[in-house]
């Protein structure tokens, strides 16, 4: 006979975002119908304190051995809701989840077939709830030292966090210089602060801490490992290889400027004049602003977004572009007081700690701001006819006047995007990391988790993220190091334990296991002839399992009659409980 089971149910409103379209109470009632539930409850926000409280509560007065919590995504709280079976003394696995926000409330208009849908997702919770198993926490231990990849504004300062706290650094950086594209600024916005008085000090300490080791014009090919255990070899600039072991791995690539020569309306690498941001910054950085025949410019124009949101170059944006464009404005004023500036923009993003203020002061600088639509009718550059006047006239229908007009330039500044480093892909790949449509890294969840990564010990911050200006780089740079440095210090990690296992007797030795893991997690036992999962580096995403022709592979958690058990849930008891 089946062993009785003791399930709680808690039905989450989430304030109005699920009750306005779900019937909570109704749901809580039905589902507490079921065979194997001793309670279910509805609240109106199961993650707050008092939420897991309750649950926490009736685990221990009603002798609860399994929970069921319908809320959100389990993306978002199902650890929250793991930890407070924990506390409660409730092994952390018998717990599941049940979307009834972002698969219910928030894509349905109709609130009665909302709530035969609710009841339907989290009765199979609970059909598949009934087959959960204890599984325990496995840890390995940590090796205290860091690689980091990139050595610019983000990549040292995650550097100086760890090193100043005296663990290793192994700090890798391509180039020959450490400082990244902050080396190649001049002044930063929206204080205008000196780039090589925030960035030399910092290289110096670097330079200086005998726990921090440089290995510079050296590459990443390949890192073998998992959280706690990573080795690579490396060949820095000619020497001899070297063997590095390693705990934890923060990704710190950064990024690249967009070619704009690829846009013809523009005349890059035609039109003598028109140049990119970053030469103009190192014109700023010479203090020496002459156009090519070693003229000052009387007209200079600056074009915003050349790259980005358009959905034919890029269609993000660079989010530092508009204020650099605006920071180079008030260096030209300062400059050349007599000389005209335009700034061609498409919108103005000021966002981020002083920047609108330091937006309202530029533009009481006698500076013209032109507006042009970025997405159907980019502006034209065109050498003038005569040279009387300017060297280039600039053609777009400015849409704030609605007129047609040119602008006239003896200097064009292209503000260009900022793209991910030619070496992005090689990067992901060594060390396990994935990656956007836009060859940015993705982080392990973009509100919650901003910096690590779906493979434990992997850590992206900075520019190879997303583009970035230097306080957010440096936050993420800082907040990497603090995660790595709290695991050092507990000297252990935990590792997923919702892993897969071969079943080495009705394991045939195809291999196609091994072939389809996306994390090299499985390899081949040439002695007994059958498939091994290495644990440590499973992340239980099931697709061996899915692709194995024996059924060979378990997945631990997401076994077949849970799996089975739960689609049967789904089927019958909704057609039950919409007949109750
Ligand atoms: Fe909202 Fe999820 Fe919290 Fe419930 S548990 S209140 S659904 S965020
Ligand atoms: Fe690899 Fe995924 Fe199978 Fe684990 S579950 S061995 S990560 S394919
Ligand atoms: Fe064995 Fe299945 Fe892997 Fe084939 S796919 S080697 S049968 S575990």
């Amino acid at each position: 006979m089946e062993e009785e089971k003791r399930i709680g149910v808690y039905v989450c409103w989430c304030g109005t975002n699920i009750a306005k379209m779900v019937d909570v109470v109704d749901v809580a009632k039905e589902i507490g119908k079921l065979p194997n539930v001793v309670i279910a409850k509805d609240y109106k926000y199961m993650c707050s304190d008092p939420g897991q409280e309750l649950i926490i509560k009736d685990i221990k007065e009603h002798n609860l051995d399994r929970v069921v919590v319908s809320a959100c995504s389990p993306r978002i709280h199902e650890l929250t809701f793991r930890k407070a079976l924990q506390n409660a003394g409730l092994n952390p696995y018998m717990f599941e989840m049940a979307n009834i926000r972002e698969q219910v409330s928030w894509v349905h208009t109709d609130r009665g077939e909302a709530t035969r849908k609710a009841k339907s997702l989290v009765a199979a919770a609970v059909n598949r709830i009934t087959w959960h198993e204890s599984l325990d926490k496995r840890t390995v231990d940590i090796n205290p030292a860091t690689m980091i990849i990139g050595g610019g504004i983000a990549g040292i300062s995650a550097a100086l966090e760890i090193g100043n706290s005296g663990r290793k650094i192994f700090l890798i950086e391509k180039e020959n210089k450490l400082g990244g594209h902050l080396a190649g600024v001049d002044l930063t916005f929206p204080y205008m602060y000196s780039a090589d008085q925030i960035l030399k000090p910092l290289i110096k300490q670097v330079t200086n801490n005998p726990n921090i080791e440089v290995f510079l014009n050296t590459q990443i090919d390949e890192v073998f490992g998992y959280v706690g255990n990573f080795e690579t070899k490396i060949t820095p600039g000619d020497g001899k290889e070297v063997e590095l072991k390693f705990g934890n791995v923060i990704v710190a690539s950064g990024l690249k400027p967009y070619d704009p020569g690829g846009i013809e309306n523009y005349g890059y690498g035609k039109l003598p004049n028109v140049i990119t941001s970053l030469e103009f910054e190192q014109m700023l950085k010479k203090g020496k602003i002459v156009t090519k025949e070693g003229a000052e410019p009387k007209n200079v124009a600056i074009i915003h977004c050349v790259g980005s949101r358009n959905k034919d170059y890029h269609e993000y944006c660079s989010r530092i572009c508009c204020m650099t464009a605006l920071k180079f404005s008030n260096q030209l004023r300062s400059a050349l007081p007599d000389t005209n500036i335009f700034e061609c923009y498409a919108d103005i993003r000021s966002f981020g700690k002083g920047c609108e203020e330091f937006y309202a002061q530029t533009s009481r600088k006698d500076i013209m701001f032109l507006m042009f639509d970025q997405k159907n009718d980019l502006p034209r550059i065109r050498k003038a006819e005569t040279m009387d006047e300017c060297d280039m006239l600039i053609e777009f229908n400015e849409l704030l006047s609605g007129e047609d007009i040119e602008v006239p330039a003896d200097m064009v500044v292209l503000m260009v995007a900022l793209e991910a480093q030619e070496n992005a892909r090689d990067i992901a790949h060594a060390v396990g990391v994935s990656m956007c449509g836009n060859e940015f890294y993705i982080e392990r969840h973009p509100k919650l988790d901003p910096v690590a990564t779906t493979t434990d010990g992997v850590y992206v911050v900075g520019g190879c993220q997303s583009p970035k200006d230097i306080p957010d780089s440096i936050s993420q740079a800082r907040a990497a190091a603090a995660r790595i440095l709290a695991t050092i210090n507990i000297g252990q990690v935990e590792v997923e334990v919702t892993t897969a296992v071969v079943n080495e007797d009705i394991c045939c030795g195809c291999q196609t296991c091994v072939n389809v893991c996306p994390y090299t997690a499985i390899s081949f036992d040439e002695e007994k002839g059958v498939s091994v999962v290495n644990e440590v580096l499973c992340k239980g995403c099931g697709t061996c399992g899915s692709t194995c022709p024996t059924g060979a592979i378990r997945s631990r958690h997401f076994t077949d009659k849970q799996i089975l058990s739960q689609i049967e849930g789904l089927m019958s008891t909704s057609i039950e409980l919409q007949e109750v």
